[in-house]
């Protein structure tokens, strides 16, 4: 479904990705973990045409989309929910999650039923259905990342970025955003998830890979990592 190799990319004169591979096949959840600065983030800009690779594959159904614009990536059927609370203030929340279904209706991707799909969102994510003629703007902080990833569900995509998802939030929004995943996972959406909570991010995938500047140091099946004593000591505070 999504298979990245030999990927880099950077920014000015910095590499921070030094030709990193990874797949996430269908219907799977796939974490990517590594401490502050390891070149998450980057990696999923990368993927998404954010930021422009320097070398390497970035495979979407077999398509090579390394450089294409974000939008076309969009397209293709790769939604990014990125990292902080990018939604648009002066739209309603409905407005809002219909223009996550934008680019369906462009692309040559089946354009599906746009409408069930935001009572499905609705659905899903509660605290939206409750605010849904509220302005963007005016949603606390969590409800705005919230809104972030119910947008990027609307896309219908293939794949689905989540970029750290829980940043910030009260931890009864932190559980609930976990039980989201938790039920995308059961729908079958395939997900490559960046976390800060490691624990609770392996707990929700099928597979991982540990980022350590901007190289995959360790992959391997989530449950494995889970008991690999280098990896919980470094980051998943050693119990
Ligand atoms: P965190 O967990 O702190 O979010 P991360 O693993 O997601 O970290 P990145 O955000 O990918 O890490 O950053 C990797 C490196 O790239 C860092 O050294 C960072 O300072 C640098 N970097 C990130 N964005 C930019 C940018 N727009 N311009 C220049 N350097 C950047």
């Amino acid at each position: 479904m999504l298979k990245i190799d030999n990927l880099r990319a950077g920014y000015g004169g910095t590499d921070v990705l030094h030709g990193i591979s990874l797949d996430v096949p269908q219907g799977r959840v796939v974490s990517l973990i590594g401490s502050n600065g390891a070149g998450k983030t980057t990696t999923m800009r990368a993927i998404s045409g954010m930021v422009k690779p320097r070398a390497g594959s970035v495979r979407l159904n077999g398509v090579d989309v390394a450089g294409l614009d974000a939008y076309r990536v969009a397209r293709l059927g790769l939604a990014h929910s990125p990292e902080g609370r990018r939604v648009f203030p002066t739209l309603t929340v409905a407005d809002n999650l219909l223009l996550g279904a934008f680019p369906r209706l462009t692309g040559s991707r089946p354009r599906g039923d746009v409408q069930g799909d935001l009572a499905r969102a609705m659905e899903l994510f509660p605290r939206l259905m409750e605010r849904r003629l509220q302005l963007a703007g005016t949603l606390s902080g969590g409800e705005q990342q919230m809104l972030a990833m119910a947008r990027a569900v609307m896309l219908d995509p293939d794949v689905v970025l989540l970029d750290e998802p829980s940043m910030g939030l009260a931890p009864v929004l932190v559980d609930e955003v976990f039980r989201i995943i938790r039920r995308l996972r059961e729908r079958g959406t395939t997900m490559l998830l960046v976390e800060q909570f490691a624990a609770a991010a392996l707990e929700v995938s099928d597979y991982a890979y540990v980022l350590e500047n901007g190289r995959i140091a360790v992959h391997g099946p989530a449950e494995q990592l889970k008991h690999d004593p280098a990896v919980r000591a470094a980051y998943l505070g050693g119990v």
